[in-house]
């Protein structure tokens, strides 16, 4: 982990800017300003991933688009990273998950259970409600965050939060 004094200057060698904390960083990634700090934006990231989710955000920054497919936990990124940025691939991947949205066409009473089928881990749920369209759940003890239900919604209605964020 890097100490104080060095990861001031190292910051203020590079100008001293930092981009806000993207709504997805990637998995495992550390902090966002240890993260920044210790990044080179080297891209081997954006290249290993095999799902091709991973993009150049603000200032250059690796970030996951969801709209682009789901994270399948590989851990090809963090493998290919020289720097000490990531945590260990035993610990949790991070702290985020699905939020159904006002545009969702469900909430808005209309059929549809697309994400149901997208979500592999069977954390979204539609509970039958009288005279009404039933709208989706979600079960967080079994939501990681993969991310695919995002591009499986025809509304653009999900995101993937993080706890803080939500
Ligand atoms: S491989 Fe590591 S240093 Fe390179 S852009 Fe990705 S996170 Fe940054
Ligand atoms: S863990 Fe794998 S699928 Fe997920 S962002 Fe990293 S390389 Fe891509
Ligand atoms: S983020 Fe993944 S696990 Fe969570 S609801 Fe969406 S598809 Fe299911």
């Amino acid at each position: 982990m890097t100490s104080g004094p060095d990861l001031s200057r190292r910051r203020w060698l590079k100008g001293g800017l930092t981009p806000a904390r993207p709504e997805n960083p990637l998995p495992w990634s550390r902090d966002w300003l240890n993260f920044t700090d210790g990044c080179s934006r080297c891209g081997d990231c954006l290249r290993a991933c095999p799902e091709r989710i991973i993009i150049a955000g603000d200032g250059g920054f690796p970030v996951v688009d969801f709209s682009r497919g789901e994270c399948t936990f590989c851990g090809r990124c963090a493998e290919v990273c020289q720097e000490d940025i990531f945590a260990p691939r035993s610990a949790s991947p991070w702290r985020q998950q699905a939020r159904f949205g006002a545009a969702c066409l469900a909430i808005q009473g209309v059929h549809c259970r697309s994400c149901e089928d997208s979500c592999e881990p069977q954390a979204i749920r539609f509970r039958p409600q009288l005279g009404a369209v039933a709208r989706p759940e979600l079960d967080a003890e079994r939501c990681t965050g993969c991310g695919a239900c995002v591009a499986g919604c025809p509304a653009a209605a999900i995101k993937i939060l993080s706890q803080e964020q939500a």
